[in-house]
């Protein structure tokens, strides 16, 4: 009983209270904490096959060139949290491949630097087994940056595209709308209309620059004609290429301060500038939603010991690789056909399954 408990991941309060609710026995809290220590070894073991496993399978998977690895951080609690949680998964097969549990009591007094130094620390073991990372996605963190290029030259770095476009858009924000005092000076009101459009060429650019900076800088240039009514530079792929009878939804730029405000906020965005960070067009969303995942294991409010924080974050980590790429089935809108974004659809996943309890139950039996 007390196994399942530990294994459940559940509280140990609402354990109790269901227990006296359903008048389904009593329990100790000593055993609890025996069963918790003895278990966290078993776990971790588990826990550290896992990661190999999905090691295994993400080189497998990566070829020769090496493994493709978004990282992100998480904290352990609200406010004043006294740990944080770095995951390193892989992008393809969004397994857990390595994770870092920084306290500010052992390793840095700031949270803050955590992601840092436990990133450096992941590309460190990694590099030491011979494990080759390809490249390193995160969420334009400047100082992991800044380790990945001193420290680890030879693994390639990409910013989450998310971050960097929701960057970007931000600043658009001050050229679209402001002050009556500022108007054509640092907005314009021809711009108005144009925040989403301009979001969605971004992504574009991006997700089909095929790996070419001149075709992504070009991408991005044509954002400037294309709404003064000019689409010679725009893909052929576009609304306004394909259809003869084209008549633009928005504004045409016609005063030439809109003009070049607009241009010189395509040309001022890091993507125009650093056009390498983002080419590959990866994300970090699946690390973000193992962060998310992890509050089921780990409830945000309440303070952990060491023992407990790491069992709850490795039986996380066992329940995520094993549950991760389970079959969906999607709920396709037939007329949707062809417009991917649309065409998601909702996602229907087969049930989870758990069948690193069993191991952990055969284990813990033998011990
Ligand atoms: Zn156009």
């Amino acid at each position: 009983m007390a196994c399942g408990v530990v294994c459940s991941g559940l509280m140990y309060t609402p354990f109790t209270r269901f227990l006296n609710a359903t008048t389904l026995g009593s329990t100790n809290e000593r055993v609890y904490n025996e069963t918790c220590n003895r278990l966290s070894t078993i776990i971790s073991n588990e826990a550290k096959a896992s990661k190999e496993r999905a090691i295994q399978n993400s080189l497998a998977g990566s070829g020769a060139s090496g493994i493709t690895m978004e990282t992100d951080a998480c904290f352990s609690a609200f406010r004043n949290a006294k740990r944080s949680i770095t995951f390193g998964l892989c992008n393809e097969t969004h397994t857990v491949l390595a994770d870092k549990v920084k306290s500010t009591n052992h390793d840095d007094s700031s949270v803050q630097r955590h992601e840092t130094i436990a990133t450096k620390e992941i590309l460190n073991d990694f590099k030491q087994e011979g494990i080759k990372v390809r490249c390193i996605v995160h969420d334009s963190n400047n100082s992991v940056s800044k380790v990945v290029k001193d420290d680890f030259p030879e693994v390639k770095e990409q910013k989450d595209v998310w971050h960097v476009i929701k960057n970007v858009m931000s600043s658009f924000k001050k050229i679209s709308k402001g002050t009556k005092k500022t108007e054509n000076i640092c907005w314009h009101g021809q711009l108005f209309d144009k925040y989403d459009g301009i979001k969605n060429h971004i992504w574009y650019s991006i997700m089909h620059s095929g790996n070419d900076e001149t075709l992504l800088r070009d991408s991005l240039d044509a954002i400037v004609s294309h709404y003064q009514g000019y689409h010679e530079s725009c893909r052929l792929t576009s609304h306004c290429v394909r259809n003869p009878r084209y008549a633009p939804s928005r504004v045409l730029l016609t005063d030439p301060i809109a003009i070049d405000l607009l241009s010189k906020f395509v040309h001022d965005t890091s993507i125009y500038k650093n056009p390498h960070l983002v080419l590959e067009g990866l994300s970090t969303s699946y690390v973000e939603a193992a962060n998310n995942a992890l509050r089921s294991f780990l409830p945000k409010r309440h303070s952990f010991g060491d023992t407990s924080f790491q069992v709850r974050v490795d039986l996380f980590i066992l329940h995520w690789n094993e549950n991760v790429n389970r079959p969906f089935k999607r709920a396709v809108v037939p007329q949707n056909e062809g417009t991917p974004r649309e065409n998601s659809g909702r996602k229907y996943q087969s049930k989870k399954t758990f069948q690193y309890l069993e191991k952990i139950w055969i284990s813990y039996l033998e011990a």
